[in-house]
């Protein structure tokens, strides 16, 4: 699934070739990711794209209308989230269109906006100033944005499991499973411990570590684990650098222990039980000793 760096790559694409450029006609395929197909083909010809930006794992294309009788303009957005398989290239429309792509905007430079997603788990949504707040209302906070202070007050305050935690688009937007696990063996901490048990210097290397992963992703165009690609149709290349993600069995490449995997906050994690110790270990221990 696409996670902050993977959507920040294609917002980066989008944002060499889209803003200017008019959208002058609207196809679509297969709707059922879209909020409402119909108000798409109606309100996006015509439009100009001003700017485009990303909230956590969402794409917002910002657009300018211009009334026809008036000329008076008016402002709307289409928000894209990629799901797990979403996939955005600007194109030639004579270029061979790939299986499972759903819309088509026409560009005004005569190229084509394609998106495909093969699960359909992503989404689409015209939206007006007033729906954007609202909708992008719940949002956490932007990790590569928020301080070293509001990550304490975040994260340290919560009786919660921290790979949840970092999970959780409303403390932070963005992070997903490759992230968290990521940058909890960077920061060497187990993803079972609760987020109120981190010691301050363990909440100040997550910060760090959270950032840094980050950071480093989005040089290196993201992770390309699944159907990834940016906006050039090309694969990111930060999943050679994965040093836990998906390493099950393999070895740590810190201390040489094995890699393993187990399901936390409902999720896959993959961790290193010697530089990441189980938050109970000890208590455990301490009781398998007395028996
Ligand atoms: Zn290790």
């Amino acid at each position: 699934m696409p996670e902050l760096p993977e959507v920040e790559t294609v917002a980066r694409g989008l944002r060499l070739a889209l803003p200017g450029r008019r959208i002058l006609a609207v196809r679509l395929d297969k709707t059922d990711f879209i909020d409402d197909p119909a108000a798409m083909e109606l309100r996006l010809p015509g439009t100009t794209v001003s700017r485009i930006r990303r909230l956590g794992k969402n794409l917002v294309v910002d657009l300018v209308a211009t009334g026809a009788d008036d000329g008076a303009t008016n402002t709307l957005s289409l928000l894209i989230h990629l799901g797990m398989t979403g996939q955005i290239v600007i194109i030639s429309p004579d270029a061979p269109v790939p299986k499972h792509t759903h819309v088509f905007l026409s560009l005004d430079d005569g190229r084509e906006l394609r998106y495909t997603d093969v699960r359909r788990f992503g989404r689409m949504a015209i939206l007006s100033n007033g729906e954007q707040e609202r909708e992008l209302a719940g949002l956490g906070l932007e990790p590569l944005e928020i301080s070293a202070e509001e990550f304490r007050a975040r994260i340290g305050s919560r009786k919660a499991q921290i790979k949840a935690l970092l999970l959780d688009q409303s403390v932070m937007r963005g992070i997903g499973n490759i992230y968290a696990d990521e940058s909890l063996w960077r920061a060497k901490i187990h993803p079972k411990k609760m987020g109120s048990k981190l010691t301050s210097e363990e909440l100040k290397r997550l910060h760090r570590a959270v950032q840094g992963i980050l950071r480093e992703a989005i040089q290196l165009r993201g992770s390309s684990v699944s159907d990834y690609v940016d906006a050039d149709g090309q694969k990111g290349n930060f999943q050679l650098r994965h040093r836990v993600y998906q390493r099950d069995g393999k070895k740590c490449s810190r201390c040489g222990s094995v890699i393993r995997r187990a399901i936390v906050a409902g999720r896959s994690s993959h961790f290193c039980p010697q530089c990441q110790p189980a938050p109970k270990a000890r208590a455990k221990a301490e009781k398998m000793r007395r028996r």
